[in-house]
């Protein structure tokens, strides 16, 4: 049975596995019109702190990949405008990487979820705020919990490439909440044979050593609380635990 390795020698394989079959690529690079190779498109949902990604972004870089980082502009958990986070974005743009948007309907004052025209609203709303922080095009978007209705949907929406679309989720595998559904990713790309995959990692499950997505929550919590009083801290767990529902902290 495969055991979990969310080391980053683990991570560098997976890496090194698809670098082998095709290309690894940023959303924003995928054409299917104008593409004969094999693409891999590498994405990653920022839901709880952007520190991790920019470990993971420059790990990416030096290993000579180029991925995109998707972010939510009104997460509870990290604000964008921050200074230091600010920086950050700064710095994983400036390496190659694309910033995108993480689009959690939750946060970003959607009214009505039934109505196309209010989602619309939100999302233009929060790419504006993405390009407002980074100066730079919002040109794709994932969705935090996805409505079905955005799950194998349309290909761009607001102008922007869906992850979630049909012809991007032929092959699709992903490190959500600490586990990787499908079993061993590498034995899952070596029974790949599409034109397109899509691999979603979180950042925060990965480090220099294995741990599990307990343990890892769990220091996450113990050094994001460390200053804050009683009831920030209770307040950010709870919001944690919400976050990432699956996993015991
Ligand atoms: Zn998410």
């Amino acid at each position: 049975m495969f055991q979990t390795d969310f080391s980053y020698s683990f991570y560098k394989k997976i890496i090194d596995f698809c670098n082998e079959i095709g290309s690894i690529i940023p959303l924003k690079e995928y054409d299917r019109n104008t593409s004969n190779e094999i693409n891999f498109i590498w994405r990653h949902d920022i839901d709880i702190s952007l520190n991790y990604a920019l470990t993971m972004a420059k790990i990416e870089a030096e290993h000579g990949i180029f991925s995109t980082y998707m972010i939510i502009p009104d997460s509870p958990l990290y604000q964008i405008q921050d200074t230091e986070n600010r920086k950050i974005l700064c710095e994983i743009l400036e390496m190659g990487h694309e910033i995108a948007l993480h689009f959690d309907i939750e946060t970003a004052g959607v009214k009505n979820p039934a109505d196309s025209n209010d989602i619309n609203t939100a999302i233009n709303r929060d790419i504006k705020k993405i390009t407002n922080v980074c100066g730079t095009e919002v040109n794709s978007i994932s969705f935090h919990r996805p409505l079905q209705k955005f799950l194998y949907g349309e290909t761009y929406i607001c102008g922007c490439l869906n992850a979630y679309s049909s012809e991007l989720m032929e092959f699709y595998i992903s490190d959500s909440q600490g586990s990787w559904r499908e079993g061993n990713p590498l034995t899952s790309l070596s029974k790949f044979d599409s034109s397109v995959g899509q691999i979603l990692t979180h950042p925060i499950w990965w480090a220099e050593k294995h741990m599990t997505p307990t343990q890892t929550l769990k220091n996450h919590l113990a050094r994001q609380t460390k200053t804050m009083t009683r009831n920030e801290s209770a307040n950010y767990k709870e919001i944690l635990k919400q976050t990432v529902p699956g996993v015991r902290q």
